[in-house]
């Protein structure tokens, strides 16, 4: 898929790219970042969320006690940050040794695709813009099979082996456009209509992958599960959230065919039973929801459902910033650390 690169690397807040339909939003970027060789962009993007956090409360009086969306957004930056040097740490354990190394910034070299116009547009058009700084793009190929296979590491005695935790984000991500939204094209019988598109890039991707997340961890009764409500329940809670915060309206068989698509290869990929589904799928749904939220800080589930339950693996300092601003919906922020390894 040919693609823009402002959209890879989360350039603008109000992103509509056509293009990808926000399925290629922002986690592009970090998963480049997350894999590069050097540790210096993501050092780059580290002093980028701590300046944009402080210029955020430059002349802020204490009397004020409105959080503004700058404050909130600054917050979140430093919890992508932390979010890739955890993804890059997992990598150089789990990652770095296939792959034939070659490094991300060669991989980019060979893909990289500049802005287009209808992405400098949505950018000049955005009022507050969270570029991640992530200065060059990764492919989102996936690896051939084979490569895949023989990078899984055992996790742990009678576990089954797994890929570094960016691969499988990565290998996640590439499923919304090889393989759901193929569905979702499929169930059109013919090309989607602009109004979808942009529909879908209104935060589709990040509150399935949410509330996906919120099901599979709590949400859900053995009952359910036992009996495959698991996609009814994800499908209603999408269209019902979407309805509240006034996203950009889904015709019900889009998010039905884009949850069935997903349960079912998610299911397929993880033939180990619920247990190590739930435990090793779920920070990884969580994981790529934060990477491809445009506004987290304007998107609850997402931080409800993935940012909380991340705790474990964000700075104090940056736990600290959460809290701050978005605390009513971190209300198991300090509960959660040990959930997420
Ligand atoms: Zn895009
Ligand atoms: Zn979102």
């Amino acid at each position: 898929m040919k693609h823009w690169a402002s959209c890879e690397r989360a350039g603008s807040q109000r992103c509509a790219c056509k293009m990808c339909m926000g399925a290629k939003h922002g986690w592009t970027g970090a998963v480049a970042l997350a894999k590069d060789n050097t540790p210096h962009r993501r050092d780059d993007l580290r002093d980028a969320a701590d300046e944009r956090w402080r210029a955020a409360w430059v002349g802020h009086r204490p009397e004020n006690r409105r959080i503004s969306y700058p404050k909130k957004s600054a917050a979140i930056i430093s919890v992508v940050a932390d979010i890739v040097d955890w993804l890059a740490a997992d990598y150089e354990i789990h990652g770095r040794s296939t792959d034939s190394r070659r490094s991300s910034g060669e991989r980019a070299a060979e893909h990289v695709e500049t802005a287009g116009p209808d992405d400098l547009a949505a950018q000049s058009a955005a009022s507050g813009q969270s570029s991640l700084q992530a200065s060059a793009l990764g492919d989102t190929a996936a690896r051939p099979p084979a490569a895949k296979e023989s990078s899984r590491v055992a996790a742990g005695p009678g576990e089954p082996p797994r890929l570094s935790l960016v691969d499988q984000v990565e290998e996640l991500g590439n499923a919304l456009t090889n393989v759901v939204l193929r569905d979702i094209e499929r169930a059109h019988h013919g090309p989607i209509p602009d109004t979808t598109k942009v529909a879908l890039a209104d935060h589709f991707w990040c509150d399935l992958l949410a509330q996906l997340a919120h099901v599979l961890s709590e949400g859900v009764t053995t009952v359910e599960r036992l009996t495959g409500k698991v996609p009814e329940l994800v499908t209603q809670l999408v269209l019902e959230s979407r309805r509240e915060a006034d996203r950009l309206p889904l015709e019900e068989f889009v998010v039905r065919t884009a949850v069935n698509s997903l349960w079912k290869h998610l299911t397929v990929l993880m033939p180990f039973g619920w247990l190590v589904l739930v435990k090793r799928m779920v920070p990884i749904v969580r994981v790529l929801a934060v990477l491809m939220c445009k506004a987290p800080e304007r998107h609850e589930a997402v931080v409800r459902y993935c940012v909380d339950p991340l705790a474990g693996q964000l700075r104090e300092e940056t736990k600290r910033r959460l809290l701050k601003v978005l605390g009513n919906w971190l209300t198991g922020l300090e509960g959660h650390d040990d959930e997420a390894a």
